[in-house]
């Protein structure tokens, strides 16, 4: 049987037939906001998937790494025989969701266009927004207050904010008695990450992000976020 990468321990055994050339892996200690508890709860495991055919990202979560492969290998399972339905959801770049099942990818063509050609594109956009395709990035004009990281979650997301929502995050880590350096990241699929050690902190909605934020508000200002 197929072993997978696991962040905290020695790899893990999987317990379902996964074939070889899809990556898998997982972590016995990931950190889950319960989306259905008030201001979050923990569920201990995640296990991912890389399927190439279709090509996607399958993740799992669960009390156990077993539980949570399970639930990774029935996505999985619903991806190869569901009869997909693609929607763009809020997405203008061609990348979509079915509606059925976890399959999502880019699918269609982007509904942005060249501003130089007109062709139908996402390859990449300026500091105003307007969109470039690959033959015309050249003329891509240069942000004239370059922001101090080339990291394209930070623009998405406004830096006060992404900064309280790390700091909330921290706290969030101390409090169950996890120390270190905090990273970020946000996933292919839109999930913010927050990895401190080994545990990750999955934000998977806005409302788990408003809630970490109001529960581990400052009471005033300088308060217990100063670092
Ligand atoms: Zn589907
Ligand atoms: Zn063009």
């Amino acid at each position: 049987m197929k072993t997978a990468r696991n962040s905290s321990n020695k790899p893990y055994e999987c317990k379902q037939p996964w074939p070889e050339e899809i990556f898998v892996q997982c972590g016995g200690h990931g950190l889950v906001i319960d989306s259905k508890a008030p201001e979050g709860s923990y569920t201990t495991a995640f296990f991912e998937a890389f399927p190439k055919a279709p090509s996607c990202f399958l993740r799992g979560e669960g009390a156990t790494v077993e539980e949570a492969e399970e639930k990774c290998w029935n996505k999985y399972q619903k991806v190869l025989t569901c009869d997909h339905e693609m929607e763009r959801r809020d997405r203008t770049d061609g990348y979509a969701y079915c509606k059925h099942c976890s399959y999502a990818s880019t699918v269609f063509a982007p509904l942005t266009k060249c501003c130089k050609c007109n062709t139908p594109t996402a390859y990449t956009q300026d500091y105003r927004g307007k969109i470039y395709c690959k033959k015309h990035k050249r003329f891509k004009s240069k942000d004239p207050n370059p922001p101090r990281f080339f990291d394209d979650s930070l623009k998405r997301t406004p830096r006060k904010y992404k900064k309280l929502l790390k700091k909330a995050a921290t706290k969030k880590f101390r409090e169950g008695g996890i120390l270190g350096k905090v990273k970020y990241q946000i996933s292919v699929i839109g999930d913010k990450k927050f990895f401190c050690g080994d545990k990750v902190l999955t934000l998977m909605f806005k409302r788990q992000e408003l809630m970490l934020i109001g529960r581990f508000k400052p009471k005033r200002e300088g308060d217990e976020f100063s670092d």
